[in-house]
């Protein structure tokens, strides 16, 4: 079976990985679609093949396909059902396992990656065990539950935990796939968005989703810029999509007194003033990292019910053998999202 290989370097390569078969609880997916997220491009860029891939695992943490076979007391799949791949395995029996959030497992020699620790969705096939299967909703397309496998459903999350509705003025900052999902989702819940970035193409997506306003942090101050639109006050809610300190700070100045903003975008740091920023505006600061399994099936129910375009924000496909190219395109900046496809 083919697969793709990071080799370090930016230097990505489709090589023959042996067959592969499903053990005990596992079953055996054809990848239909498998998404290129963030964190995906710090691994591909790496000098030299790191600790998550050294011995070459297919990266690729948005799977998405059929279940073409059934290993042992598999219970409650069959072949031939879509699903879109829950990217973590853990023990199965801590509280958080048990309640769909295997990524925050607490036995750490339990806890696996798909596209990290074990072989991911960048490939023809992969191994999934059943408790990471979620039902891929018969409305929403292959390429479209691929983005919902980590993208896209991590922003419908940070916006559930903002409880984002018609009532507010929500500011998202950086427009890069969680950002553009987190704009047509609270567009589609109702409230209205002010999209900021840096590139006028990511803005005008933004605002061919359905964005309010755009922000260009780029011809001047972000908050300054909010403010003037929303009285003076500042955005009800907003979202850190970026991950960098400078739009971490100008997120939470953008923030009205009494607000709430939460931060999805990860890596780096900032430093606050405990004062000015938090305390004496009475602002609720929260935290998001991906999603539960339950989570996960609310998102895809959530797109196929309300017929969110999540598709519209895919730029690029590609087939896996032109996959290697595709990525070196797509790390110089485009807009939008990469996918990975087959027939
Ligand atoms: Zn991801
Ligand atoms: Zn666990």
């Amino acid at each position: 079976m083919r697969g793709i290989a990071f080799k370090g370097n930016s230097i990505a390569e489709v090589i023959d990985y042996p067959e592969i078969a499903p053990g005990p609880e596992q079953v055996l997916v054809k990848l239909r679609s498998s998404g290129l997220c963030g964190s995906d491009f710090m691994s591909y860029r790496d000098k030299s093949p790191n600790e998550h891939n050294a011995e070459l695992r297919r990266p690729g943490h948005e799977p998405c396909g059929e279940i073409v076979e059934l290993g042992p007391n598999v219970k409650g799949l069959s072949v031939g059902d879509r699903i879109i791949q829950h990217h973590y395995e853990g023990c199965r029996k801590c509280d958080y396992c048990l309640t769909g959030w295997q990524q925050l497992c607490e036995v750490t020699d339990k806890k696996e990656y798909y596209g990290r620790s074990m072989h991911g969705g960048h490939g023809d096939y992969m191994v999934a065990h059943q408790s990471t299967c979620v039902p891929l909703p018969d409305d929403l397309s292959f390429e479209i539950g691929a983005y919902l496998a980590c993208g896209a459903s991590t922003a419908f999350q940070a916006l559930k935990k903002l409880e984002i509705s018609g009532r507010e003025t929500f500011a998202v900052f950086g427009q890069g796939p969680v950002g553009l999902a987190a704009t047509i989702f609270g567009n589609e819940m109702g409230a209205r968005i002010i999209a900021v970035d840096i590139s006028t193409e990511r803005l005008k997506m933004a605002s061919n989703l359905g964005a309010w306003k755009t922000v260009n942090a780029s011809s001047g101050d972000a908050p300054e810029q909010i403010k003037e639109l929303t009285n003076g006050n500042g955005a009800d809610s907003t979202l850190e999509a970026a991950g960098l300190s400078v739009t971490r700070i100008a997120a939470v100045e953008s923030t009205r007194v009494f607000g709430k903003t939460c931060l999805v975008g990860e890596g780096g740091e900032v430093t606050y003033e405990p004062t000015p920023h938090i305390i004496h505006r009475h602002l609720t600061m929260l935290g998001s990292w991906t999603f539960s399994t339950f989570g996960l099936s609310e998102a895809a129910r959530f797109t196929a019910e309300r017929k969110v375009a999540l598709d519209s924000i895919i730029t690029s496909r590609s087939n896996i053998e032109d996959a290697p190219q595709a990525y070196k395109e797509f790390s110089k900046g485009a807009p939008g999202k990469f996918v990975i496809n087959w027939d």
